[in-house]
């Protein structure tokens, strides 16, 4: 099977669509973008051994090489739009080339966004390198730096579950909620869309809730208050490990690919699955709170002044 004859076979999907007016096949691909919005580009690599174990499923290499690019085009609250793959491995193996094509066609087909164009090469090991090109209103990508004084800071959904769900892959547990939050991750398109206009600053979380909300904090050149106790743990979290677990994972681990965001204290209006974990303060640093009380925490727990 030559290159041509692969990317025909696999990422050759027929694409209908207004704004790609020439996609996989020439030299460039070819796309219209509408008038009066702004474009958004992110990339991200998976590497094999790095980012996944090196027998993961190639399905969920698909899927997740597109949904941690996502992550971040929701992050800017941007829609996707287009995306292009390079791709390196090792040999031209039908099945798993069958089953990442899978899993990436099923996060474009979930998300709205067109494979146009890529880049198809051999080396030591799998790596996965996704481009996509999203667009936000004129002006309104939502960015790490506006973060006032006085603002709420959220979170989407729960936080911890895929650094569990990875420890668990790693202990050889069987397929469970946690090990899918980890291998399939779910990009935050709509609760991103509507930050646009609400949200002052935000950050996807893929490095864990602390590390991503000081970079936050940096760009914006602010402090903030985060209250352990309503930092949002699932059920499934709370069912496989204890306390200290459970804050370790959501505070330190990575992978979860919420948002974290902060807007004024009425910004937020009807937003769903969203829970408030503290407030941006002038002091530029992060303090963490339990149920009022200053503590110190790192990966050991948190611990109380004395
Ligand atoms: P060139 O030699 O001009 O760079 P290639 O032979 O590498 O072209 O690619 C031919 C066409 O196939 C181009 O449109 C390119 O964007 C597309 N393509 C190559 N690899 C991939 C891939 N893994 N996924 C999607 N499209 C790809
Ligand atoms: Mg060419």
């Amino acid at each position: 099977m030559d290159e041509f004859e692969l990317i025909r076979r696999f990422f050759d999907r027929r694409v209908l669509r207004p704004d790609v007016v020439t996609g996989i096949g020439d030299d460039g691909a070819v796309l219209k973008p509408e008038p009066g919005r702004d474009q958004v580009q992110v990339i991200d690599s998976l590497v094999e051994g790095v980012h996944f174990p090196a027998d993961s499923n190639a399905a969920d290499i698909g899927y997740r090489a597109v949904a941690v690019n996502l992550s971040d085009i929701a992050a800017m609250g941007a829609r996707p739009r287009w995306m292009t793959l390079a791709l390196t491995m090792p040999q031209k193996d039908v099945q798993w080339l069958t089953d990442f094509a899978s899993g990436l066609f099923e996060a474009a087909a979930e998300f709205d966004v067109a494979l146009v164009g890529g880049d198809t090469t051999s080396g030591d090991a799998v790596v996965a390198t996704v481009h996509v090109t999203g667009d936000v209103e004129e002006g309104g990508a939502v960015l790490r730096s506006g973060a006032k004084v006085g603002d709420t800071l959220f979170v989407t959904g729960t936080l911890g579950d895929a650094a569990a769900g990875l420890e668990l892959l790693g202990r050889g547990e069987p397929d469970n909620p946690l090990v899918r939050r980890f291998l399939r991750p779910m990009a935050r398109i709509e609760a991103g869309r509507s930050l646009v206009g609400r949200a002052s600053a935000a950050i996807d979380v893929s490095d864990g809730l602390i590390g991503d909300l000081k970079k936050l904090l940096e760009a914006s050149g602010v402090g903030a208050e985060l209250d352990l106790e309503c930092v949002p743990i699932s059920d499934a979290l709370r069912s496989y490990f204890d306390e200290t677990e459970r804050l370790r994972f959501a505070l330190t681990g990575g992978d979860d690919y919420e948002l974290c965001f902060t807007a004024a204290p009425d910004a937020v209006g009807n937003m769903a699955d969203i829970t408030a974990i503290g407030r941006i303060t002038a002091d530029e640093r992060l303090v963490c709170r339990r149920h009022g009380d200053i503590v110190e925490y790192d990966d050991s727990g948190y611990r109380h002044f004395q």
